[in-house]
């Protein structure tokens, strides 16, 4: 069964396809998910969100800074999007009428050992280390990034890329250790949050496909990236203000399923619902539904899991290249040891990523490996990114055999590659199988059945979505 269709026997009182009675749905966990489904979900039932938290938005986490003697929004979690790989979101986001600013996607590196320093952003930072001019391996490894985008563009549209590891491909094809560790891995590494040797242990087929997708591959012609002005909670508020029962500081801390409903146990005592909705991580829903999980779900939910992500919001430049010059969007820092193993952080400049009044360079460190002096220090905040080994791809392949048995559905950033699309369109595919199509959905397939469109905008909007 795929993804979009209805499974059978899922027992459900009611199908508000039909215009019957609506559905008591308790959705667990106010992510991008959470909402996402719980908005639409809202336009035909009743439904309760439950977040553990004490703010809606999980990695959409905006926050208020004071520098420079001005407060303004910062995102600490979700930062970008953009139009060409994330038409669900900027679909919500038309919908909602959320107000969008360009963004920059630049990305620099800054190893101790070797001390190596460059950034993408023009010739100058490239070279802001004049020492590269005459380092045969940095020539080597530009060469290697024009072969591997030439080769690998080649595979991800041919669907032919072989079934190994990233660090088995690039061992395979003679790929110098400079492009490894002082591009691609940095790269890659910055992107999925996630270790140096987690990243050359993905499914290379996976890997291609995100990469391909998301202009990665290509030094021109990139999709132009946005931000949320004003940080994400611009989305979120305008989402929680149309939802009528929302339960913050409210974890679900058990679930009991059976033919006639689901009980669902939270601060709030025991509830009755119809269907429940996991928006929350798999190992979390599988630790709320305890005893009670199937195999199946056993199997899915359990095969997936998590890295923890230390990110600290500061002002200590000693955590961005040495060079102001070679400064980036994105700063990937690594610091001493071996390639593979040397401890690795990601510093986004946050200046450059979204509109902020401020003079003071304002960063956000994902683990930094040195810890900024504490009186630069303004908060750190703890998240989950799930990781896509092999076998986190083999369970999302048979989670569509899960959704709608024992009245329970599952959704989130996990189903897919981890980001914020992924996370909203499992929402919207979960709604969907629950009778409930997004408007920016369900006015894309009016249009392709009767080719009647409402206006030149609709027009423009559904050809940049499609883009
Ligand atoms: C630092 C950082 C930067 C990122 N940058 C980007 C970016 O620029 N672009 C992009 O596309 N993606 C980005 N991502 C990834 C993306 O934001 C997330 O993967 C996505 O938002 C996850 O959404 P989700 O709804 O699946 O999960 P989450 O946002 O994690 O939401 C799950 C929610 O479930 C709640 N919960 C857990 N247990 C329970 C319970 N028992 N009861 C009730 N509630 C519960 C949690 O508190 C949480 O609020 C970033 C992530 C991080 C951390």
């Amino acid at each position: 069964m795929k993804m979009g269709e209805i499974p059978h026997g899922m027992g459900l009182r009611a199908n508000p396809a039909g215009g019957e009675q609506a559905m008591r749905i308790a959705v667990v966990g106010a992510g991008v998910a959470g909402l996402g489904s719980a908005w639409l979900l809202s336009r035909q039932h009743n439904v309760t969100l439950f977040e553990a938290g004490s703010y809606l938005g999980g990695h959409a986490n905006t926050v208020d800074v004071t520098l420079d003697g001005v407060t303004h929004p910062v995102d600490t979690g979700f930062l970008v999007f953009n139009r060409r790989t994330y038409p669900n979101l900027c679909g919500l986001f038309r919908e909602l009428g959320v107000p969008v600013a360009k963004s920059e996607m630049s990305f620099a590196v800054s190893l101790k050992e070797p001390h190596i320093e460059w950034a993408g952003t023009d010739l100058l930072s490239l070279f802001a280390q004049r020492s590269n001019l005459g380092r045969s391996a940095f020539w080597g490894m530009l060469s290697d990034i024009f072969r591997f985008n030439r080769e690998t563009t080649l595979l991800a549209r041919e669907h032919a890329a072989p079934d190994i590891s990233l660090g088995e491909y690039l061992d395979r094809h003679n790929y110098g250790e400079a492009f490894r560790y002082w591009y691609l891995v940095p790269m890659a590494a910055a992107i999925w949050s996630c270790p140096t040797q987690q990243m050359l242990a993905y499914p290379v087929s996976t890997f291609l496909r995100f990469c391909h997708n998301h202009g990665l591959l290509q030094i021109f012609d990139r999709p132009l990236w946005m931000t949320v002005e004003g940080g994400s909670r611009a989305y979120v508020q305008r989402i929680a203000a149309s939802l009528p029962d929302v339960r913050l500081s409210s974890p679900v801390l058990n679930v009991e399923r059976s033919a006639g409903g689901v009980s669902v146990v939270s601060r709030h005592g025991t509830e009755r619902f119809d269907a429940i909705i996991f928006a929350c991580h798999s190992d979390q829903a599988l630790r709320i539904l305890d005893g009670q999980a199937s195999q199946l779900e056993r199997a899915v939910l359990g095969a997936i899991n998590y890295q923890h992500n230390r990110a600290v919001l500061h002002t200590d430049t000693r955590l961005l290249p040495r060079r102001e010059r070679v400064w980036a969007a994105w700063n990937y820092m690594a610091g001493e040891g071996a390639a593979d193993r040397r401890p690795v952080s990601v510093s986004y400049l946050l200046n450059r990523l979204q509109p902020t009044p401020f003079k003071t360079p304002l960063v956000l460190s994902l683990n930094p490996f040195e810890e900024p002096v504490a009186d630069k220090l303004i908060r750190s905040f703890e998240y989950e990114h799930p990781v896509f080994d092999q076998a986190a791809i083999d369970a999302q392949a048979h989670l569509p055999m899960l959704q709608g048995r024992n009245r329970t559905w599952f959704c989130g950033a996990w189903t897919g590659y981890g980001f914020h699309e992924d996370g909203l369109k499992s929402a919207m595919d979960v709604a969907a199988m629950m009778g409930v199509v997004a408007p920016w959905r369900a006015r894309r397939l009016a249009l392709a059945s009767t080719g009647h469109v409402a206006d030149a905008q609709e027009i423009a909007g559904l050809q940049e979505m499609s883009a």
